[in-house]
C-alpha cells in the first residue's frame, strides 16, 4: 500500500499531514501528486469533491512554489467564495512549515477595495472567482504574467455557472509557457473544449467516481406531493434526531420557505442561498459546523463550498433539473470514509427522473414511507428512556431535592406519572402527525418498490443495505430493517408492536 512517504513530498509537508490525521493518500492523491511534483506538462484529474483532490493538487503546489520569489506564481480558480477559502485555508495549512508563502482567496461579494489593497502586497498563490479575477485584472489589482500553474478546480461547475467567457478572458493573461492542471467531475463537451483549447498532451488520472464515492451512501426516495414535502421533511427530522444533513432546494425562493417552515416549527434550521451576504453565509455556516443547526437549506450553488465531512443525510427536497447535480449533492454525505443517506423527496414526474439517475449512475433507489405519527412517538420515546436509563445517579443528586421531588409527584400513582412524563416528551414533537402523507397514487416502475420505513431509521447504518453490496433477498431486508427503525421490538404474535402516547 502506497503511503505519503513514497510519494515524493518534503518532510516539511509529511510532518504537517501527519499532524492533521492524513494517514494514507487517497485515490486521486496517490495517483497525481508524483506527477504534479515534477512534471512540466498539462494535467486533467477527474475527481468529484470530497476525494481528496484539494490536497492532491494543493500538495505539489506547495512544492513547486519558490518562496523566495514574490510574483504571483500560482492562480487557483474555483466556482464559489466558499471553495476559495476552503482552499485557501487548506494551502496555508499545509505550507506550516516551509518558507512563508503568501496565499490570498479573492471571491465576490466581499468588498474590492480591500481585496485590492491586501493585493498591494505580494501574493504567491491567488485563489479567485472567474467574476471577481476579472474586475481585479481589470483594475490593475493582479499581475498575471509570471505565473507557473493554473489550477482550474470544479471546472465543470464553473461552466454549468456561465464562468465560460471569463475563464476564457482570464488564460488570456497567463502566459504559454504555464502548466494547467484541471479537476472536475464530469467531462461534458464544454470540458474537452476547454482541453482542446488550453491545454497541451495533459497527463490523465481518472477515478472511478461514481463506484468511489458513491459506494458508501444509501440511496432512497419517498414518494410525497409536492404540497406535503415541508411536513415530510419534518418527519423525517423528528424520526432521526441525531442527524445532520443539507436540505437541497431549486430555487432562492423556495430554500428560504423550507428554512422559515421549518424555524415556525422549532426545528434547528437555517438558510444557505446565493442572497446572503457574505457575513450572513459565514455566520450560517459557523453555526452549522458548531452543530448550533440540525440542517441547512440550501441551493446547490451556495452548498458548493460546504466542508462539512459528518453529514449523516443529504436530502434533496426536489431534484436538480441537470442530473448531474444528484452526484455533487449527494456527495456532501458520506465522506471521508463515512457512509449517509440520500434521500429524494419525489413528487409526479420526479419519479420518471429517478428511474434515468438509476440508469445513468448505476445506482438503485430504494423507496421509503414517510414516518407516521405513531413510529416517530415510539423512537422518541425509546431514546428518552434509554437516556434516563443510562443516566448515572450516585453521588450526582443531593438527597435533599429526592425528598423534594417525591413530595412534589408524591401525590400520583406511578403509572399516572410515567402517563405524565410520556405525554410531555411527547409533546416536544411539533408538527402534526396524524396526516398521511405518502403518495401513494402511482407507484413507479424500476428501482426497488420495497417499502421501508423511515429513511434509514435512527441514522445508525448498519451497512446491510448499501448498493454494490450483496443484498439479502427482501423478506429478510425487511425483517431487518424493521429491527433498524423500531428496535426490534415484535409481538409474540409477530406483529409490529403498536406505540401510542396516553392522550
Ligand atoms: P476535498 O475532496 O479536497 O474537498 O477533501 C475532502 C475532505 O477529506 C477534506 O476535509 C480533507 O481534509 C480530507 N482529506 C483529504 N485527503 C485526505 C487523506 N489522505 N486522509 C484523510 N482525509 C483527507
Amino acid at each position: 500500500m502506497t503511503s505519503f512517504n513514497d510519494l515524493g513530498l518534503s518532510q516539511e509537508v509529511l510532518k504537517v499531514l501527519s499532524e492533521l490525521g492524513f494517514e494514507k493518500p487517497s485515490e486521486i492523491q496517490e495517483k497525481s501528486i508524483p506527477t504534479l511534483l515534477t512534471a512540466e506538462r498539462d494535467f486533467i484529474g477527474l475527481a468529484q469533491t470530497g476525494t481528496g483532490k484539494t490536497a492532491a493538487f494543493g500538495l505539489p503546489l506547495m512544492e513547486r512554489i519558490d518562496a523566495k520569489d514574490r510574483a504571483t506564481q500560482a492562480l487557483v480558480l474555483a466556482p464559489t467564495r466558499e471553495l476559495g477559502q476552503q482552499i485557501a485555508q487548506q494551502l496555508t495549512t499545509f505550507s506550516k512549515y516551509k518558507n512563508k508563502l503568501n496565499v490570498m482567496a479573492v471571491y465576490g461579494g466581499a468588498n474590492i477595495s480591500t481585496q485590492i489593497k491586501a493585493l498591494k502586497n505580494p501574493q504567491q498563490i491567488i485563489i479567485a472567482t472567474p467574476g471577481r479575477l476579472i474586475d481585479l485584472i481589470g483594475r490593475k489589482a493582479v499581475k498575471l504574467n509570471q505565473v507557473k500553474f493554473v489550477v482550474l478546480d470544479e471546472a465543470d461547475e464553473m461552466l454549468n455557472m456561465g464562468f465560460k467567457e471569463d475563464i476564457d478572458r482570464i488564460l488570456e493573461f497567463t502566459p504559454d509557457t504555464k502548466n494547467t492542471w484541471l479537476f472536475s467531475a464530469t467531462m461534458p463537451n464544454e470540458i474537452k473544449k476547454i482541453v482542446d483549447l488550453y491545454m497541451d498532451d495533459p497527463f490523465e488520472v481518472r477515478i472511478n467516481t461514481k463506484e468511489k464515492v458513491n459506494v458508501n451512501i444509501d440511496h432512497q426516495y419517498v414518494p410525497v406531493k409536492h404540497s406535503n414535502k415541508p411536513e415530510a421533511l419534518c418527519r423525517f427530522l423528528d424520526m432521526i434526531p441525531e442527524m445532520r444533513g443539507v436540505v437541497f432546494c431549486r430555487t432562492k425562493r423556495e430554500t428560504q420557505n423550507v428554512a422559515e417552515f421549518l424555524l415556525k416549527n422549532k426545528y434547528r434550521a437555517d438558510a444557505l442561498h446565493g442572497d446572503l451576504s457574505q457575513n450572513q453565509r459565514d455566520r450560517v455556516m459557523k453555526r452549522f459546523k458548531e452543530h448550533d443547526l440540525q440542517v441547512l437549506i440550501a441551493t446547490d450553488v451556495a452548498a458548493r463550498g460546504i466542508d462539512v465531512n459528518d453529514l449523516t443525510h443529504v436530502f434533496h427536497f426536489n431534484l436538480p433539473d441537470d442530473l448531474a447535480y444528484y452526484t455533487h449533492r449527494s456527495g456532501r454525505t458520506a465522506r471521508a470514509g463515512k457512509e449517509g443517506i440520500s434521500l429524494v423527496f419525489a413528487a409526479g414526474k420526479e419519479k420518471e427522473k429517478l428511474k434515468r439517475l438509476e440508469k445513468s449512475l448505476k445506482i438503485t433507489f430504494d423507496k421509503v414511507e414517510v414516518p407516521d405519527g405513531d413510529s416517530i412517538a415510539a423512537i422518541r420515546l425509546q431514546k428518552w428512556a434509554q437516556n434516563i436509563l443510562s443516566t448515572k445517579v450516585k453521588g450526582k443528586v443531593d438527597p435533599q431535592f429526592l425528598e423534594l421531588a417525591d413530595a412534589l409527584f408524591g401525590g400520583i400513582s406511578k403509572e399516572e406519572l410515567l402517563a405524565k412524563l410520556v405525554a410531555s416528551e411527547l409533546e416536544k414533537l411539533s408538527v402534526d402527525k396524524s396526516k398521511d402523507l405518502n403518495d401513494n397514487s402511482r407507484s413507479r416502475g424500476g428501482g426497488n418498490d420495497g417499502r421501508r420505513r423511515g429513511g434509514g431509521g435512527s441514522g445508525q447504518r448498519d451497512g446491510k443495505s448499501r448498493r454494490n453490496k450483496k443484498r439479502p433477498p427482501q423478506s429478510k431486508r425487511r425483517g431487518e430493517e424493521g429491527k433498524r427503525n423500531y428496535g426490534g421490538k415484535k409481538r409474540s404474535d409477530g406483529k409490529k408492536r403498536r406505540f401510542r402516547p396516553k392522550k
